[in-house]
């Protein structure tokens, strides 16, 4: 694997096939790609709906679309899944829920549905982990496969709900 020097993002991480395999989630267990280049500092996260939401089936009730709007309001404050102790500020934030109100809902046509949340920070000085706080957010998830790259490096780790500090080394 190449060295990256630039222009490196979550979307190059998903195409080097660093990415989580969609339809063949398991329950209680996400994912979290992180891609650091100087003070910037980019994640996503991509959890399973029905540890995110509760459910994976197509939004059927007033009940669901109900939960739907409220995590995607607690996912765009960044606290709600990771705690990077003020040397950070949130640029901007996406989730797939926010899109997923309409037709071309992401809850229908599969067996299986993710919600993915992404976070671009810029830092003061590149940091060198954090803490997951989504594990509070989320009971039923018990543990995230980390892929992070940065300047100097690439490597995998796991943050489980005994155990969510990730850190790492470059
Ligand atoms: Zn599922």
């Amino acid at each position: 694997m190449k060295t990256f020097t630039k222009g490196f993002t979550i979307a190059l991480l998903l195409g080097l096939g660093f990415s989580a395999n969609a339809q063949k989630h398991v329950h209680g267990e996400g994912e979290l790609l992180i891609a650091q280049q100087g003070n910037v500092l980019q994640m996503q996260f991509i959890i399973p709906a029905a540890d995110a939401l509760g459910f994976e089936h197509q939004v059927a009730s007033s009940t669901d679309k109900n939960a739907i709007d409220v995590l995607a309001q607690q996912l765009k404050n960044s606290s709600h899944a990771i705690d990077i102790k003020g040397q950070c500020i949130l640029q901007s934030t996406e989730n797939s829920l926010a899109h997923s109100h309409d037709e071309h809902a992401d809850l229908h046509s599969h067996d299986h549905h993710n919600v993915e949340a992404t976070y671009n920070f810029n830092c003061k000085t590149p940091v060198r982990g954090f803490t997951v706080t989504l594990f509070k957010l989320m009971p039923s998830l018990n543990a995230l496969n980390v892929q992070w790259i940065s300047n100097t490096g690439q490597g995998s780790t796991e943050a489980t709900r005994n155990n969510p500090v990730i850190s790492w080394q470059s």
